[in-house]
Order: structure tokens, then sequence, then C-alpha cells
């Protein structure tokens, strides 16, 4: 039987927002063990997704990029499931483990949900079966492989124009993700050019295509620009004002009846709710939850939703916080104490979320970047300089930081990295035949 004088503290969702709120909570609790504080998340790690572009470019190692949860954690109760149902009337979740698919049901008093978003397709007809999203460490991987494998094809192809479909990569969305990845990916192809003795510098191109009339649409525009003239200037080719309106294994097509031809379409358009959160009855339309300036769910006393899966109400714009790992963390530390604040059935305690966004910086490849720090502008070397120091600053753990370190002193001297792992490509075909045998 359960012990009824001992909390239960559930948290879905091992990314920022629920580590952050682990990490605070067990500092709150470290001395009193009648709180049982249980982290549950699909993956036995945080993704630190600023850095994943750089895994794709071969810049950082894979591994290097994601902090196991159990080394961070120091009280707290780790388990590897995925979250498949919630009933927030019996405060019950259902979980299973994805290789065994053995069910768990988890009790809580607590509950905090944190478990993101995923890949928006937007109904596009195409994209979620043929292009690349960037969300995990996985689809880094399988992403870099493919483009190897591009290569590697060209090399041995004969037709221009083949080769050519085989050497265009388009990025679909010019948002800052959509562009970190666009210029990292332009440094790796000019960079893995070199080795395919076959294939001509001009063959090469990535274009990034948005419906907007500007790329970076969350930086000023000033600096837009900038990025703009500079990609540009690098070779890279953008289609604004342009919307996409299906993707196929050898096109992106566009809504006026033109297409790319590539096979290759990296997938930064954006984000859609997690389909078990989506699924609940707090959930909006959009399927996000509500929640008030404590992160707490109406009518649900003990629950509260935070990080990307959640809109909570800035004070001053009165619009939902962005969506973004700055505001995440943040919101993490926030939620820890005002569940502390229940547990202790302190309510003057509690504190409303209030924050403000400190800045935003984008690296753009080639040692530039853009960054604008409270209103204040960078561009350039100096911007790539304080991206790498602020990134390496928010990286968790001395080892992650010392390994990205190392990484990134390596990629200033030695080539970079185009060994194709097999294992990651999708759909293999069978080889041809023999018709003499
Ligand atoms: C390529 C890329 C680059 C980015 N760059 C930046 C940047 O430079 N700066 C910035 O501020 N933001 C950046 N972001 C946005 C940032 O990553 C998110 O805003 C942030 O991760 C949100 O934190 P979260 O904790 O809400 O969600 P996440 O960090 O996504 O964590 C969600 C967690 O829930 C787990 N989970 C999901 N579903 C389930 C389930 N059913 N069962 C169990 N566990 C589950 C996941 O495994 C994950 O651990 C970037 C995003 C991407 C994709």
């Amino acid at each position: 039987m359960a012990d009824t004088t001992s909390k239960r503290v559930l948290i879905l969702g091992g990314g920022f927002a629920g580590l952050e709120a682990a990490e605070t909570l067990e500092k709150i609790f470290a001395e009193k063990d009648d709180v049982e504080i249980t982290l549950v998340s699909k993956d036995n790690y945080l993704v630190f997704t600023s850095m994943l572009a750089e895994v794709v470019s071969s810049s950082i190692e894979a591994k290097h990029v994601v902090i196991p949860l159990r080394e961070c954690l120091k009280r707290a109760t780790f388990k590897e499931l995925e979250v498949q149902s919630l009933d927030l009337k019996k405060k019950v979740v259902g979980c299973y483990h994805f290789h065994t698919c053995e069910t768990f049901d988890l009790e809580y008093d607590y509950l905090i949900l944190a478990m993101g978003s995923i890949t928006g397709y937007h109904n596009i007809t195409g994209a979620e079966e043929y292009s690349f999203p960037l969300k995990n460490l996985a689809d880094a991987m399988v992403l870099r492989s493919h483009i190897i494998d591009m290569f590697e094809r060209a090399d041995l192809e004969q037709d221009p124009d083949v080769r050519k479909r085989l050497l265009t990569f388009a990025v679909v969305g010019g948002g800052y993700t959509g562009i970190e990845v666009a210029a990292e990916l332009n440094d790796f192809v000019s960079f893995s050019k070199r080795y395919y003795k076959h294939v001509k510098a001009d063959e090469v191109k990535v274009i990034v295509v948005d419906p907007g009339d500007r790329i970076m649409h969350e930086m000023s525009e000033g600096l837009a620009e900038y990025g703009l003239k500079l990609l540009k200037k690098r070779g890279m080719e953008f289609r604004l004002q342009t919307r996409v309106a299906g993707v196929t294994a050898d096109s992106v097509e566009i809504q006026d009846g033109d297409k790319i031809e590539t096979h290759t379409a990296i997938w930064a358009a954006g984000t859609a709710p997690q389909p078990v959160i989506a699924a609940l009855p707090i959930a909006d339309k959009h399927g996000r939850i509500e929640v008030n300036e404590y992160m707490e769910v109406a009518d649900y006393p003990g629950v509260w939703a935070l990080g990307d899966c959640a809109l909570i109400p800035d004070p001053h714009s009165g619009k939902p916080y962005p969506p973004t790992a700055q505001h995440a963390i943040r919101e993490g530390a926030r939620v820890g104490h005002n569940v502390a604040a229940a547990i202790r059935e302190k309510d003057d305690e509690k504190r409303p979320f209030v924050f403000q966004t400190q800045g935003m910086l984008a690296p753009l490849g080639h040692k530039s970047a853009v960054a604008d720090i409270k209103g204040i502008k960078f561009s350039g070397f100096f911007a790539w300089l304080m991206w790498r120091a602020i990134y390496l600053g928010k990286l968790p753990g001395w080892d992650r930081k010392i390994r990205v370190s190392i990484d990134w002193f390596l990629d200033m001297f030695l080539p970079k990295d185009i060994i194709q792992l097999k294992f990651l490509m999708k759909g293999r075909q069978s080889p041809p035949k023999d018709d003499a045998s």
C-alpha cells in the first residue's frame, strides 16, 4: 500500500522545462524523504537542440549534445517510459516501455506536464513521409547520413540532371532554426564536395523556402537582412514569399506550380502539439494547455503545464510567452518553487512567471552569427564568439562542455567527418538480380 503521508510529484518530459523543474524540486526537498519526485521521459537524455545543426554538419559529435538525465538527477527517480494516456480525474498516467511495450500506471498527487512539441507538417502532402525533421538526435544523425549518401550517389551518377537533383538541398522554413540548419548545411556541403571528384562546385545548392517576406522573423529586420546578404554571398538561394504545396521523394512542390527537384527536404517549418497532450480536455484548439500566471491548469488543482506544450500568459504583452529553451528553463525553475509551495500548503509563496527574453542568437556558419542581446545588436565574428560562449555556458554538465569545446577546437583544424552510417539510412533497396544465374 502507498504511504498516504508522502507526496508524489510526477514530472512528464525530460526536456529543458521538465529537467529544470525536477532539479529545483530536488534542491528544495533535498532533506525531506516524504516528497517523492519522479521524472518520466521517453528518452533517457535531454537534447540540447541549439546544437543539433552542428551534429548534421559534423562539427560536434552526436552524443555530445545530449545530456543523460540520470547524471543530472540526484534524488529524483527516473523512468524511461513513453506516456500514452492521462486520466486527470483519477490522477493516473498510463505509460509503456518502447521496446517491450509493457505498460505501467503511475499515480500522482502533483503533476507537471512538460512534454514539449513535435514537428508540425501542417497537413502538407508528403511532408511527413518524405522530408527530414530536425527535432532530436536520431533526426540529426539520419539527416547527416542521408546528405553524405547524396554525395556518394552523385559521384557515381553520369546524368547531370540527376546529379543536380541529388546535390540540391532544400530547407523548408526560414525562421532562426531553419537558417541555422541551412547555414551549417551550406558549410558542410561546401567542404564535402572536395572529396568527390565527379561533383562540380556549381552543382551543389542549398535553397531556403519561406512564405514570409524575410528570413528570421524572430529577429530585427536589420539582422535578418545582414544574414540574408551574407548567406546569398556564400551561394545559398532563397525563395521568399513562397509556399510549399507538397513534398515527394524527388521534389519540393511550390504552390504556384513550380517545383524544386531534390531528394532532400529538411522540415523546419514549425511545431505541432504532442498528440497525448492535444487529446486532453484541458488542451485548446491548437493542442496546447492554457495555464494561469503560476502555470496551474484551471479546474485541476495539483496539475501544472509549462514549456512548449503550454500557453503561459506574459503580463507585459498579454500574449503567451514564446516556445524557446530560454523560457522553458526559467518556467521549470518557477514551477518547481510553486509546486513546493503547494506541497507545503503555503499559497503565499507561489509566484507568477515573469521573464523578459534575454536575446536571440543565430549562427550563420563560417564563424559568423547575428545576435540581439537586450536590444543591442551584433553581427559577424564577434556575434559568433558570443553564440559559442553563451551556448557553451548553457550546456548542462562540465563533461559535455569539455567534450563540445574539444569538438569545436578540432573542427577548426581537422577535416569534417564524412563517414556514412548506413544503418541510419531509410529505405534500403535490394541489389539487382544476377540474370546469368
Ligand atoms: C533544431 C532546434 C533548434 C533550437 N534552437 C533553439 C535555440 O537556439 N534557443 C532556444 O531558446 N530554443 C531553441 N529551440 C527551441 C527549444 O528546443 C524548445 O523551445 C525547448 O526544447 C522546449 O523545452 P520543453 O522542455 O518544453 O520541451 P523539450 O525540450 O522538447 O522536451 C520535451 C520532453 O518530453 C519528452 N516527451 C515527449 N513526448 C513524450 C511522451 N509521450 N512520453 C514521455 N516523454 C515524452 C521528450 O522526449 C523530451 O524529453 C530549438 C528547437 C529545435 C528543434
